[in-house]
């Protein structure tokens, strides 16, 4: 792989064309269906079950976490089991204070307004949600100049879910918003499993179950990343061992993939090489890092380092990030103390939030 940018890697979690169009066949529909996170699963369905006995709409909902872990299904699937329309927008596709009006004037009692990406609205576009969060109402000047006036208009009650990989960067007002707020982990080996092995039915297509298993290992542990590779696996069997995935066919295919036993992929290895080998192992900052390979500190932190730091290859310190002696290991690489560089000491500088820049 080149050493450029690299925005379509097998591995992102970050929607691709492909996934899009994919979505509406591979989301599960119902909380039955969704696999892993069982914690959240209950909590929610407690959530729905009461709202649903009260007769009333949802609380707002904020799912936050990792990119691909399922925070837009989880949206879809709630619409579903509350019997309510969802609409779906993004911080960034509401621009302008009039645009979201627009869309709160068409909401209907109890539908849901799905928000992506919701650490990204503008501030205009904030200052209009909180008062129709709080008491489902829009205040809009009507006119211009001296005879401008203040209206209020009266909302149905409608529910917000909003989704963040970023929980740091919402602004306090906002997050005081969502009555209930959940934090979407990685998923579990056995959880990612099944994902894959119902990914292939879905697609029809025969995968053994030591196969699955395979590609399961290397999806780091996120749904999107698990049914691309079944995906790229699927082309692999079919072209080059008559269709059948088994852990033979996986293992050839992911490895041509350059995506390695613990599914990491060129550019994770790019960052540990990087913080490794320009910075004697760190603590450098995420800019620097992002500059000396040419990426987007954004890419870095949302695809990179979540699943780097989950597997204790990284640390996140008060001065930088810090490559821990498991990724020396698993890179095969040796620790050299660079001049005026204290040796990697994991632990010794105290770990600052994790969802600080
Ligand atoms: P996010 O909004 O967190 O980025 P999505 O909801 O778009 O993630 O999910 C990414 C992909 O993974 C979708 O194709 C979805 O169908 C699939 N997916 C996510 N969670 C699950 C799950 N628990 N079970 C099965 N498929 C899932």
């Amino acid at each position: 792989m080149s050493n450029q940018a690299t925005p379509d890697r097998f591995i992102s979690p970050k929607q691709q064309s492909e996934d899009k169009r994919l979505a509406g066949v591979l989301r599960p529909q119902r909380l039955l269906e969704f696999t892993g996170q069982e914690k959240l699963k209950t909590n929610l369905a407690i959530l729905i079950e009461a709202a649903q006995g009260r007769q009333e709409p949802l609380d707002h909902i904020l799912f936050h976490g990792p990119p691909g872990l399922g925070k837009t299904t989880l949206a879809h699937v709630v619409a579903n089991e509350m019997n309510v329309n969802i609409r779906i927008t993004a911080g960034p596709a509401i621009e302008r204070a009039g645009d979201l009006a627009a869309i709160l004037t068409n909401m209907r009692a109890g539908d849901i307004l799905f928000i992506d990406e919701v650490h990204r609205l503008g501030r205009a576009v904030e200052e209009i949600l909180y008062p129709a969060m709080e008491d489902f109402v829009l205040d809009i000047i009507v006119g211009k100049g001296p005879g401008a006036k203040n209206v209020r208009l009266k909302l149905p009650r409608f529910t917000v879910i909003g989704a963040t990989t970023r929980l740091a960067l919402l602004t306090a007002p906002l997050r005081a918003r969502f009555g209930a707020a959940y934090r979407m982990d990685f998923y579990e080996q056995a959880a990612i499993e099944q994902i894959v092995l119902r990914g292939a039915s879905i697609f029809d297509v025969p995968v053994a179950t030591d196969g699955a298993s395979e590609i399961a290992r290397r999806a780091r542990g996120t749904p999107r990343v698990a049914l691309r590779l079944l995906r790229r696996v699927r082309d692999y069997a079919q072209v080059r061992a008559e269709g059948q995935i088994d852990v033979e066919t996986a293992v050839a295919a992911l490895n041509l993939l350059e995506i390695d036993n613990l599914g990491l992929d060129d550019l994770d290895r790019r960052v540990l090489r990087a913080i490794i080998e320009k910075f004697g192992g760190g603590p450098v900052g995420l800019d620097t890092i992002a500059a000396s390979i040419s990426e987007e500190p954004d890419t870095i932190m949302d695809v990179v380092e979540p699943y780097l730091l989950q597997l204790g290859f990284l640390e996140r310190t008060a001065r930088g990030r810090v490559a821990t002696p498991h990724a020396y290991k698993h890179l095969g690489l040796t620790a050299v103390s660079a001049p005026n560089t204290p040796p990697i000491q994991p632990g010794l500088f105290s770990p600052s939030s994790p969802d600080e820049a």
